[in-house]
């Protein structure tokens, strides 16, 4: 990676302490594609198209291959398509095993061991959805599944069973009965457009599917579910930008894990986007070797934070096939939420939650912060772990005693 040297570089964070340099702002740079023209290598079309997908290419661009890698590249476009943008790509250190974008994109021989508890649709999608491609589990919103492709394929993704259909489910997204049955549920206000990526569609295709949806009376809500920023973000052009403004309400949730994703080119796209009046959050996985620890954590948040992105969700990482190397332990995930609780910014804590194996939708989950709870009162502790006492009295009444910081609790 190249470190911005643009103007902006007067805003960066001073020098010292890991954070601080996890928080920096670096291109990606161009590595072995030095000699492509500037106009070329910005052209999103050609970054899709010179995709590393082949083995072949992966073990001449990355030559400090593992044989876990080597052997796992071998077998993965059976299961989930290998595919990496060359901006992409460029992220990786090669020096670095356990580099936190290599462990996400270079598939590993342990994608073929599935334990008892992993499934091919964690999340019971398939059985919530009434037409292709779309997904009812939450009653007043649905998922609208617009592609099976996304720029680079992510190992751990919770659609692996259909993202680039390596696996033969055969996805095939109906634009008009999805429409249809979104029309003829008007408890339907809000509609979530996922994949696959919905912004690898072009500007017209989208924007015809927005209109369409825009139409709909109910319909008072879009979001769009995207990694482009962060794979592609040569896609996000001003005039996808402007197109994208007629539709608000209109929000954009990204998907970035590790603060090196946050290149000065997402954070440029990633401006484009906010200048264009669209909220943006973030959904991250907690992953092992990547992000598991409470300072890389921290960084990345606040990264987001200076990129114009509100961290939104870190998801406990789905009992996806295959995915045990790549999954970090809820008590782990705890850990570091208790360590940003309180310690930084709270519009830079995201929600974690676990998304109930099988269909039962997301749940969040936090430290104890309520230490006991009764008709009389409610013990809380802080992040400092002082414990205080909140009195609890029927709605509108009085209360009894007033609230007070208490040395011992008193659990009853
Ligand atoms: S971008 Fe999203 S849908 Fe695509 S592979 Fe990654 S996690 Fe899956």
């Amino acid at each position: 990676m190249q470190a911005d040297n643009s103007s902006k570089d007067s805003e960066e964070p001073p020098a010292g302490g890991q954070n601080q340099a996890l928080k920096r702002f670096y291109s990606a740079g161009r590595g072995f594609w030095g000699d492509v023209a500037e106009a070329t290598w910005n052209d999103w079309r050609w970054q899709l198209k010179h995709r590393i997908t082949t083995v072949e290419q992966l073990e001449r661009f990355l030559p400090t291959l593992t044989p876990e890698e080597l052997a796992g590249a071998k077998l993965a476009n059976h299961k989930l398509a290998l595919g990496i943008t060359p901006y992409f790509f460029n992220l990786i250190d090669p020096a670095d095993e356990n580099c936190p974008i290599r462990r996400q994109m270079i598939p590993r021989i342990e994608e073929t061991t599935t334990a008892a508890w992993e499934m091919s649709d964690p999340c019971g999608e398939d059985s919530h959805s009434p037409v292709p491609g779309l997904v009812h589990r939450y009653p007043d919103r649905v998922l609208f599944l617009v592609t099976d492709r996304c720029a680079s394929y992510c190992r751990y993704c919770t659609r692996s069973r259909l993202v680039s259909n390596a696996s033969g489910y055969d996805f095939h997204p109906e634009f008009d009965k999805q429409i249809a049955y979104i029309a003829a549920h008007p408890e339907i206000r809000d509609v979530l457009l996922s994949g696959g990526d919905p912004l690898l569609l072009s500007d017209e295709k989208l924007e015809n599917l927005l209109s369409r949806l825009r139409a709909i009376p109910h319909v008072e809500f879009l979001r769009i579910g995207t990694r482009i920023p962060v794979f592609l973000p040569q896609r996000i052009t001003p005039e996808l930008c402007a197109m994208l403004k007629q539709f608000h309400p209109l929000f954009i949730s990204i998907h970035a894990n590790h603060p090196r994703e946050l290149t000065t080119e997402v954070r440029d796209a990633l401006g484009r986007l906010a200048d264009a009046g669209i909220p943006l959050g973030n959904q991250s996985v907690l992953l092992r070797h990547v992000n598991d620890d409470a300072e890389v954590m921290k960084a990345h948040l606040q990264k987001l934070l200076r990129c114009r992105v509100k961290p939104y969700y870190l998801y406990q990482c789905d009992l996806i096939a295959g995915s045990a190397h790549l999954r970090a332990s809820v008590s782990r995930g705890l850990e570091i939420m208790e360590q940003l609780r309180g310690h930084t910014t709270g519009y830079a804590v995201p929600t974690y939650v676990i998304d109930a194996p099988g269909g039962g939708g997301k749940v969040p989950i936090n430290p104890e912060y309520v230490l006991c709870r009764n008709a009389g009162r409610v013990l809380i502790r802080n992040y400092e772990g002082k414990i205080f006492e909140y009195p609890e009295s029927a709605d509108g009444q009085p209360c009894g005693q007033p609230p007070k910081e208490i040395a011992e609790p008193e659990l009853v």
